[in-house]
């Protein structure tokens, strides 16, 4: 007899889980993606002990019919797909009929369920994979499914999970994302009874980031608006003679598929120890994808230190042919048929809009995000409009442990992944996610405003009488925009190092030596792509010794160092001759910029584009070349300084990602003089 054995539905639908459920945050992704997929428009979803007790899910969808609320049980089971073609282009979230089965296996799950066009509905308990009742009830149109004991029959998985606020943290973050995603949806998320999230249907995604985060986010947020590009389909490469009739396609004109992007991304301030507050979702599904966060890095290359990450909720919409979705079980990895093109046109999309909008990092005049992060919010006080840096930097805080060891390669990530640090929260009483609402309507009549909201208690706020005359509020300039810039009067410097500047918004601080590297940055690209990069030839040449390691980078860059005036060539073994060099770097500076080039070019192991090392070895010769800090500098100078960084396309950060102008508003000067 053979040694091999087909398993048992309940040995694979086990071993199946070990893939589709990680933790109670996976459960409510199924679940959730299930009554999305089933049409709803309002869920519930109850939490007890991070879901090790309890997950309730409960939606208005189109419910199941009786006989279909045992079917969905068994492996594979589902109503999405019919046959092999369907997977070619998948329109629901769900697809692979494992989700159910796998969670049944794995707890104790009861389903009650009614469809529309029924008028009893099923009910089945189900615990470890074995069916314990189903039976024919009174209920309401729609599907509640209870999840408890997870992992009962698992006590190796259970070992594995984290604390409770920390399981309730994923879950927390994972249903606020798709409320974002479905902003004309109800979601109401609950945990032992306390509320956490509740959204009801609002027209736009502003709308929903508002309910979410509160006013202080957008503020710290660019929209992308709408961006659409298209990529032009080549004929099929087969003569319609040789191709398979039921395969062939018609000779026709080439088509045309239409890409989608819209979302929120951070201001290129906001600085991250990590990718967990970036979220992408491709037709409705939340993802991770290497090649798009690779994107979103590279759209704010030399805007932002290397090591940092932007907050970012991007919506990618394309044909469903355009992504294969059946990559994983978990279904959160996606494989696009036209990688490059997406790739590059997510970079582009982003980086012209953080560009275009050209945000001004304000002083901080606020407490610090974490000083505010060190008071937990307490449930008993009313909903304050929870500041988004201090949401993000909660659910970071979950992941603090995380933050150093992590190497900004490009590792893929689970979804959803906040890496734990039970001990951060250890103190805190309860994990309190408090999604803000719309601050409470405040009329102001003249002189008395009355304040509607729960403060302050008399319900009267007087105003302090201004005698020192009035400044009409409406009259401010719309501050936080560098456009601002071209009208600066510089006034002087502060340590001979900081341009002092008055402007019609407000006070500006200059740092001189960051915003010459800007100037001369792009200066450089700029002459590289017009062919005309400035060179010196050596008197002598220099001879530069190579390891073995930075040969090999000499090797792959040595054309793009040709083009931007570096003219080298090899000189004996690991040697090479230095003949001439871009114009802007004093002789003694050339060993240092070559060595930092090859060093670049090492970077990430290996994966920095030829882009990245053009625009690297452009800040590393803008950076030698800059006026440096501690010099003093005439009027005309600081005048043409300022001049020149108006005129630059991206005149917010310097090229490793640092502030260049720090902007004291009017506004905040007003507010700090108690004129407003
Ligand atoms: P899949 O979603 O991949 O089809 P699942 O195991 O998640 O597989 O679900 C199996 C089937 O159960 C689904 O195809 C769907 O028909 C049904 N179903 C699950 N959840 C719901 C729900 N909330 N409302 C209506 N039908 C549902
Ligand atoms: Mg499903």
């Amino acid at each position: 007899m053979g040694r091999i054995r087909v398993l048992p539905d309940q040995v694979a639908n086990k071993i199946a889980a070990g893939e589709v459920v990680e933790r109670p945050a996976s459960v409510v992704k199924e679940l959730l993606e299930n009554s999305l997929d089933a049409g709803a428009t309002s869920f519930r979803i109850e939490i007890e002990n991070g879901g090790r007790r309890l997950i309730r899910v409960v939606d208005n969808g189109c419910g199941m019919l009786r006989d279909d609320a045992m079917l969905a049980f068994e492996r594979h089971a589902t109503s999405k797909l019919r046959d092999v073609k369907d997977l070619l282009s998948i329109t629901t979230l769900g697809f692979r009929g494992e989700a159910l089965p796998s969670i049944g296996s794995v707890s104790r799950l009861l389903l009650e369920t009614r469809s529309a066009e029924e008028s009893t509905g099923s009910c089945v308990e189900i615990a470890g994979g074995k069916m314990l009742r189903s039976e024919e009830t009174a209920l309401a149109a729609g599907t509640s499914i209870a999840v408890r004991d997870l992992f009962f029959n698992v006590p190796a998985r259970k070992k594995f999970l984290r604390s409770d606020q920390t399981e309730l943290a994923h879950i927390a973050s994972l249903v606020t994302h798709y409320s974002l995603a479905h902003p004309d949806k109800t979601f109401w998320l609950s945990s032992g009874g306390g509320e956490l999230l509740h959204v009801t249907p609002v027209a736009t995604l502003r709308e929903r980031v508002f309910q979410v985060f509160g006013t202080g986010a957008l503020d710290e947020l660019v929209d992308l608006g709408a961006c659409e590009k298209q990529i032009l389909l080549p004929p099929p490469s087969v003569p319609p003679s040789e191709a398979i009739a039921e395969f062939r396609r018609e000779p026709e004109e080439p088509s045309t598929r239409l890409f989608r992007l819209r979302g929120f991304v951070s201001r290129p301030q906001v600085q991250k120890a990590n990718r967990n507050s970036i979220f992408i979702f491709v037709n409705g599904r939340l993802i991770r994808d290497r090649s798009l966060l690779h994107a979103l890095s590279s759209a704010y290359h030399n805007l932002m230190p290397a090591a940092c990450f932007p907050f970012a909720l991007l919506f990618l919409e394309c044909d469903y042919e355009e992504v294969d979705v059946n990559v994983h079980p978990s279904k959160t990895e996606v494989r696009f048929r036209h990688q490059s093109f997406v790739h590059d046109f997510v970079r582009d999309a982003i980086r012209d809009r953080l560009i275009e909008s050209r945000p001004a990092p304000a002083f901080a005049v606020s407490p610090t995000p974490q000083a505010v992060h060190a008071q937990p919010v307490s449930p008993a006080q009313p909903a304050a409009g929870m500041p988004y840096s201090e949401f993000s930097q909660m659910l970071e805080n979950e992941a603090a442990a995380d933050a150093p060891s992590q190497p900004p390669g490009l590792e893929s990530q689970p979804a959803f992944e906040l890496p734990d640090d039970d001990q951060t929260h250890s103190s805190a009483p309860e994990y309190h996610l408090r999604p803000s609402r719309a601050p409470e309507p405040r009329f102001d009549f003249g002189d008395a405003a009355i304040a509607l909201g729960p403060e302050p208690p008399s319900g009267i706020r007087l105003r302090v009488p201004d005698t020192h005359g009035s400044f009409p509020a409406e009259a401010l300039p719309a501050s936080g925009s560098l456009s601002a810039l071209s009208d600066l009067r510089p006034l002087g410097q502060i340590h001979d190092s900081f341009i002092i500047a008055a402007g019609r918004d407000g006070l500006w601080i200059i740092d001189q030596h960051v915003a010459h590297e800007r100037i001369l940055f792009e200066k450089v690209l700029k002459q590289r792509a017009a062919g005309n990069v400035e060179v010196q030839r050596l008197l002598m040449p220099l001879v530069l010794q190579l390891t073995a390691e930075q040969q090999i980078e000499y090797a792959r860059i040595a054309g793009e160092l040709e083009s931007m005036g570096f003219e080298t060539e090899p000189f004996g073994n690991r040697t090479i001759a230095v003949k001439a060099s871009p114009a802007a770097i004093a002789p003694p500076d050339l060993e240092k910029v070559l060595y930092e080039v090859l060093e670049i070019a090492e970077g990430e192991l290996r994966r920095v584009s030829l882009d990245d090392i053009r625009r690297g070895i452009a800040a590393s010769i803008a950076c030698r070349a800059a006026i440096k800090i501690n010099m003093r500098l005439d009027q005309s100078k600081m005048e043409w300084l300022l001049r020149s960084l108006a005129a630059t396309d991206c005149p917010m950060s310097c090229p490793h990602g640092r502030p260049i102008a720090l902007e004291y508003s009017m506004r905040e000067i007003l507010k700090a003089f108690h004129r407003i």
